[in-house]
């Protein structure tokens, strides 16, 4: 039946007709997980028995036709989303035996649509990077190329649903770990506009710029997951009740494409960016000036900021929101402490890997009271520049293209002793998170058998157009059907 390849409706259906059952299909991924992951380590945890329990429990309801079209389809979640009874460790061993007492609330909304859960799956350290290298629990391969990163942090979603080991995954985009990682996976993903998708139960890394969001096989599998997550959420303070209920709805491109601009930024297509990205950039342009959509040459001057400013405010709000990990509340405690101050000392020295410290240290630096003013006050003014910039951006035209990455995916070992090689391949994502818009990115071609990625960013609570755009894309296209080698069997 090539389950794997198929979409979330078209798994739904066959649940539906009763060609098979949650239980079997759970069964049938959680095969390929224990026959593929080995070369892949996609995921911290796979949880066999909670995902049978479930798929069960979504059989009984599917025979009692009180379904959803998500009742019965398996996911997985990036391990920084909190799942009640299921190890949660952020990738990191501060959390490495922490067991949550209670779901995100993403977890529980999807969780209630009868969604199954066949576990966690790897990232960076506190979402820090973008390789999937600083993870405690190993670094994850790209399914396209093994020698390669699948990207970060949410690279162990991306790695697991290119290899097809899960239909589709939740992520999380503080600086682009959704879009980036999906570009070099030939993904499409999803990063909502801040607020619109609760962040109550997902560990913290930058809490003004965190977003949680799907990474799938295309822009109408995310659309389902997108349309559940989505939300006024009480319990997190900076939930946005402007985000639309209203499921997405897709059109075909005749119906809206010419009334659509799409600004091109100059900036985004300059030196950095590699010759053949920008290549596939143009193939792509021309698929989307043949539906109908026009296209507009825009600058977005202040890109040039993003990556000193997105660094600092990050950095300042992590050393912050991990303050919390001192080994007194919960995760890791150093063993026989001899004072308050060397348990706090040693948990954090024994617990944190190189890249955490890294972020604290500057962040702490950043927020110190001798230099607060220089670095963090100006930060937070760059950001309102960037913002309003993307503001007067979008009143010439109305949605935004862009490469998601300066490159394809790049050598496992190759930027991890070059920081500032590493923080600069998030040149295109950050700036999006430092405005909060929404942004996609989907799979234009193909590299030397690697894929690549553009965004498409629109203005706050504009998911429905976005995701639109990047179906009528796929529509025309066939780059997000493309399956690693390795991975394209039964
Ligand atoms: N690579 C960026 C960072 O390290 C973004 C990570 C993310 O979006 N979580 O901060």
């Amino acid at each position: 039946m090539e389950i794997y390849k198929k979409s979330i409706s078209e798994l739904s259906n066959l649940l539906d007709k009763k060609s098979i059952s949650s239980v079997e299909m759970t069964k049938y991924f959680i095969n390929r997980i224990n026959s593929y992951d080995s070369k892949l380590n996609s995921f911290i945890t796979i949880d066999e028995e909670s995902a049978e329990k479930e798929a069960k429990e979504a059989d009984e309801i599917i025979s009692k036709k009180k379904h959803s079209l998500l009742t019965g389809i398996p996911i997985a979640h990036k391990d920084l989303f909190s799942t009640k009874g299921t190890l949660t460790t952020c990738g990191s061993k501060m959390l490495e035996n922490y067991i949550p007492p209670f779901n995100a609330t993403v977890v529980e909304k999807l969780k209630k649509k009868g969604m199954v859960s066949l576990g966690k799956t790897n990232m960076d350290e506190f979402a820090m990077g973008s390789s999937n290298e600083s993870s405690f629990f190993g670094h994850v391969k790209n399914p396209w190329n093994l020698e390669k990163v699948p990207g970060g942090s949410s690279g162990g979603s991306a790695a697991a649903v290119a290899a097809r080991l899960v239909p589709i995954a939740t992520g999380s985009d503080t600086g682009g770990s959704i879009r980036q990682p999906a570009s070099f996976c030939g993904l499409t993903g999803l990063k909502p506009t801040y607020g619109s998708v609760s962040r109550y139960g997902m560990i913290a890394y930058a809490s003004s710029l965190d977003q949680g969001g799907p990474i799938g096989k295309s822009a109408k599998d995310c659309a389902k997951i997108y349309d559940v997550i989505k939300g006024f959420d009480k319990n997190d303070p900076t939930s946005n009740k402007k985000t639309s209920l209203k499921s997405i709805d897709f059109k075909s491109h005749k119906e809206y494409a010419k009334n659509i601009t799409i600004g091109l930024p100059k900036e985004y297509f300059s030196e950095e960016l590699d010759e053949n990205i920008l290549s596939k950039a143009q193939d792509s342009i021309k698929v989307f000036k043949k539906m109908g959509f026009k296209f507009k040459d825009i600058s977005l001057s202040s890109n040039n900021l993003s990556i000193p400013a997105y660094y600092i405010i990050a950095s300042a709000e992590a050393s912050s929101n991990l303050s919390r990990y001192d080994g007194v509340k919960f995760g890791y405690r150093c063993k026989n402490p001899k004072n308050l101050e060397d348990l706090y000392m040693r948990t954090r020295k024994e617990g944190f890997g190189k890249e955490v410290k890294k972020r604290i240290m500057i962040g702490a630096y950043a927020l110190s009271s001798g230099y607060y003013d220089e670095y963090y006050i100006r930060a937070l003014k760059i950001r309102r520049i960037i913002r309003d910039s993307f503001m007067s951006a979008f009143n010439e035209v109305d949605y935004i293209f862009a490469p998601t990455s300066p490159s394809t995916a790049f050598n496992i070992g190759e930027k991890t002793s070059n920081a500032v090689e590493m923080y600069l391949s998030d040149i295109y994502t950050t700036s999006i998170n430092l405005a909060g818009l929404p942004a996609a990115s989907i799979p234009v071609g193909m590299i030397n058998d690697l894929p690549v990625g553009m965004q498409i960013i629109g203005n706050y609570f504009s998911e429905n157009t976005i995701l639109n755009i990047a179906n009528s894309f796929q529509e025309e296209t066939d780059w997000h059907k493309k399956i690693p080698g390795e991975f394209d069997n039964e």
